[in-house]
C-alpha cells in the first residue's frame, strides 16, 4: 500500500499520516518524489486491516490517493525507491550506470589456480575475483570446494593481488563467517528461496549478489531479494544466470535476456549477467556477454581459469586468461557505443 500526498500537503499532514500508519503496527517509509511525497508502507498488512487503513488514510487531510500494490515486492521495486541504487565497495561503484565485471575459477583450488586467475582477470580489468570455496554440487561425489581453506586463499590472494572478492555461501550458519572473507557474498541460484540463509546474509549488512533460480519467476526473485532488503540491507545485487532450457544438447541454461530490461524496469537494484553458466559452454560466453551489455546490464560475472582442461569444476564454461583479456576488450567496445544509448 501507498499513500500518495497532495502537491501542497504540509509537513504536519504527512506526519499525521505516518503516525496513524505506526499506530496499527506498520511502518511507514516516506518516499519523496518530483514534486510530492508518497508514503510507502513496506509491511505486509493483514487482510483484515486493509480496507480500514484504505478508509482511513483515504479521508486525512492532505491525503490525494491511496494505492493497492499487488506485487510480492515492494523495496525491491521503483514505486518505493525510484532512483537506481549504487552500490559502492573500496574504490568500486555497481549499479546506477557504473558497470562491473567479476571473474574468476568457478572454484578455489589451490592458491596457485587462484592467484594465476586473479592476476590474470585484474590486468584484463576486472574490479572482482570470483571463486567458489562451497560449491553446490548436483553430485554428492563432486567436489565439493575447500571450505574454510578455500576462503583462506581467497583472502590471501585477494589482498595479494588487490582485488575485491566474491564467493557463494550456501548454509545460514556459514554467512558471518564468509562475510569476514569476502567483499560481496554470493546466493547462489540453487539457493534463492533458502529463505533463513537469506535472512542471514541479509543481517550481515554485506553487498549480496543474488543470482537467480533456474525455474524462478520474475516476481519470485525479487520477493527473494525482499527478504534482503526487509533485513535493512539495501546492498543487493541481481545476477540473471539462465534459466531451464527447452533443450540441453547445445546449451546448459537459456540466459533470460529479458530479464535485464524488465527488472531495470521494475526495479532500481542493479542486475548483471553470468553468461557462464547462462550457456555452459566457454566458446559461445563471449557473444552472451556483449548481449548482455547491449541490453542494459550493470555487470557480468565470468568464468576464468588459467587452465580450463584441468578445471574441478565448470572447466567447459571457463575461459582461458587470453580469451577473457580479448572479450574484455570487447566488452569496452561494446560499451562505448551502447552507454550513451542507454543514458538517453
Ligand atoms: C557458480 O557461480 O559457480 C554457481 C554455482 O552458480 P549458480 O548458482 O548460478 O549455478
Ligand atoms: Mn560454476
Amino acid at each position: 500500500m501507498m499513500v500518495l500526498m497532495k502537491r501542497e500537503a504540509t509537513q504536519e499532514q504527512i506526519d499525521a499520516v505516518v503516525e496513524t500508519i505506526a499506530s496499527h503496527g506498520l511502518s511507514a517509509l516516506p518516499l519523496p518524489g518530483g514534486e510530492r511525497l508518497a508514503i510507502g508502507i513496506p509491511s505486509a498488512i493483514p487482510t483484515e486491516l486493509r480496507p480500514v487503513l484504505d478508509t482511513v488514510l483515504s479521508a486525512m487531510d492532505g491525503v490525494d490517493q491511496v494505492i493497492h500494490i499487488t506485487r510480492p515486492y515492494k523495496l525491491a521495486s521503483r514505486d518505493f525507491h525510484p532512483h537506481d541504487t549504487e552500490i559502492r565497495i573500496g574504490d568500486v561503484r555497481i549499479g546506477n550506470g557504473n558497470f562491473v565485471v567479476m571473474a574468476g575459477p568457478c572454484a578455489v583450488e589451490s592458491y596457485d589456480q587462484l592467484l594465476e586467475s586473479a592476476k590474470a582477470v585484474k590486468r584484463a580489468g576486472a574490479q572482482a575475483l570470483r571463486a567458489g570455496a562451497y560449491k553446490p554440487r548436483t553430485s554428492p561425489y563432486s567436489f565439493q570446494g575447500l571450505q574454510r581453506e578455500g576462503l583462506e586463499i581467497l583472502k590471501t590472494v585477494a589482498e595479494e593481488v588487490g582485488i575485491l572478492t566474491v564467493s557463494e555461501v550456501i548454509d545460514p550458519h556459514d554467512v558471518e563467517r564468509v562475510a569476514e572473507y569476502v567483499d560481496i557474498l554470493q546466493i547462489g541460484a540453487r539457493s534463492m528461496q533458502n529463505f533463513p540463509l537469506l535472512v542471514s546474509a541479509g543481517r550481515s549488512g554485506k553487498p549480496v549478489l543474488l543470482k537467480r533460480a533456474p525455474s524462478a519467476t520474475i516476481d519470485e526473485w525479487l520477493a527473494s531479494a525482499e527478504y534482503l532488503l526487509t533485513q535493512g540491507n539495501e546492498q543487493v545485487i541481481l545476477c540473471e544466470r539462465g534459466i531451464v532450457p527447452i533443450d540441453r544438447t547445445y546449451a546448459r541454461n537459456t540466459l533470460d535476456i529479458n530479464a535485464v530490461p524488465i527488472i531495470k524496469y521494475h526495479s532500481h537494484l542493479p542486475i548483471i549477467i553470468d553468461p557462464s553458466h547462462g550457456i555452459g559452454h566457454a566458446r559461445y560466453v563471449p557473444s552472451v556477454a556483449l548481449a548482455g551489455v547491449a541490453a542494459g546490464a550493470d555487470g557480468l560475472i565470468i568464468e576464468v581459469h588459467p587452465h580450463p582442461e584441468r578445471a574441478l569444476s565448470d572447466g567447459a564454461q571457463s575461459l582461458t586468461p587470453q580469451a577473457f583479456e580479448r572479450l574484455m576488450a570487447q566488452i569496452k567496445a561494446v560499451r562505448e557505443v551502447v552507454a550513451p544509448v542507454l543514458a538517453r
